[in-house]
């Protein structure tokens, strides 16, 4: 066992002794899928109320040893965060706003009334595990590393009135495949009008695993109506469209020099996705005035029929930018457009996988 320092802070080395060899990496690598294959090791850091943030270490993947009374899986203290490394042509590895997701962790950590993690134990975290496992590091085009940190309650209590007292900080790296191997495809929508994601006051705008929970049966009733995925309307009215499944979703009103795009406002029901953020500032960069602003799914119907609403997109960190072709719901149906993907959509996704690849500039400074 040795120690490393990465940005300041003491990280106890654990190589693994199992470590895959290169033609086992190539065979697992070769179709990697999403979040089906996981690299040699897990950076595990601890936290407890009298000694803080404390036991980072580097150490094989592998199975966690619980406690069926360990709080999390009773109560659900338990949040995430999802990004991505990539690798550029130069061989450097690189993190798109990796900051971003560093304060939306702590952002719902604080909603979760859990310990917040200093910004430099989670970056740090990320380049002790890409130090050790670069080797999984995708060469293919379009593959990448999603990168996988989650906090939850290890308190071995049955108590509900009061949270956990320590926590587990674990990351996981998974290569990933490219979202859309075969090429871009638009996909489709139900509007569920059954099932709310996330009520006013609620945990909606926090990366909480209950949300996730939640969203299942409203997925599986999209899929039973034909449709590729949910979409979520506000849990008061019914009618103001807020995200879909696990992406944000942007509205695309004119076309070539008068296109300008719209997304949700941040209401604090939906999750204030990083893609979604820096479209919202890339955007403008391009020519392509971009707001906040919020649509109800009868305004939505008509803009599609009129002709003013152009394209849809969702975006995440997944699969970057999805268009949206057919939207279905209790109503009938509707298409945007032709149903292929748009100018716009492509465009912004072009730049935007451009930047984290390394094949654009990168105007913003958003490469770590
Ligand atoms: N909404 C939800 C519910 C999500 O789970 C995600 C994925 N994190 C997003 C939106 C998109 O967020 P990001 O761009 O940060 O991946």
């Amino acid at each position: 066992m040795n120690s490393t320092t990465t940005r300041g802070l003491a990280f106890d080395i654990r190589p693994s002794s199992a470590r895959r060899t290169p033609q086992e990496r190539a065979e697992l690598m070769a179709n990697p899928g999403f979040g089906k294959v996981f690299t040699d090791h897990m950076v595990t850091i601890r936290y407890s109320a009298e000694e803080g943030w404390h036991d980072a270490r580097l150490e094989p993947y592998g199975p966690l040893h619980l406690d069926p009374a360990t709080s999390a899986l009773h109560y659900a203290q338990e949040i995430f965060e999802g990004l991505k490394a990539y690798r550029h042509a130069d061989g450097s590895f690189v993190c798109f706003r990796p900051e971003v997701n560093a304060q939306r962790f702590n952002s719902s950590a604080r909603r979760m009334a859990m310990p917040e993690l200093p910004e430099e134990l989670f970056l740090g975290a990320i380049e002790t595990l890409l130090a050790h496992d670069g080797d999984w590091m995708p060469t293919q085009e379009g593959h990448s590393l999603y990168l996988r940190p989650l906090m939850f309650a290890t308190d071995v209590s049955l108590g509900v009135n009061s949270p956990s007292s320590t926590y587990l900080f674990v990351l996981i790296a998974s290569p990933a495949a490219s979202y859309f191997a075969g090429g871009v495809k638009p996909v489709s929508v139900w509007l569920s009008e059954d099932y709310t994601r996330a009520a006013p006051g609620g945990t909606g705008q926090a990366k909480f695993a209950g949300n996730y929970a939640a969203s299942f049966l409203a997925q599986a009733q999209a899929v039973d109506k034909g449709c590729d995925q949910v979409v979520w309307l506000d849990a008061v009215e019914h009618r103001w469209v807020e995200e879909m499944g696990g992406m944000n979703l942007f509205f695309v009103f004119g076309s070539g020099d008068d296109a300008r795009i719209m997304t949700p406002t941040l209401t604090g029901t939906l999750l204030p996705g990083v893609t979604r953020d820096s479209l919202l500032r890339l955007a403008p960069e391009l020519g392509i005035p971009a707001e906040e602003g919020r649509i109800s799914t009868e305004e939505w119907r008509s803009a599609a029929m009129s002709g003013d609403l152009t394209e849809v997109f969702a975006c995440g960190t997944a699969a970057v930018i999805t268009p949206v072709g057919r939207v279905a719901s209790t109503a009938g149906e509707f298409t945007i457009g032709d149903g292929q993907p748009g100018s716009v959509t492509m465009r912004l996704r072009e730049e935007l996988v451009g930047i984290q690849f390394g094949h654009r500039p990168d105007p913003l400074g958003w490469i770590r």
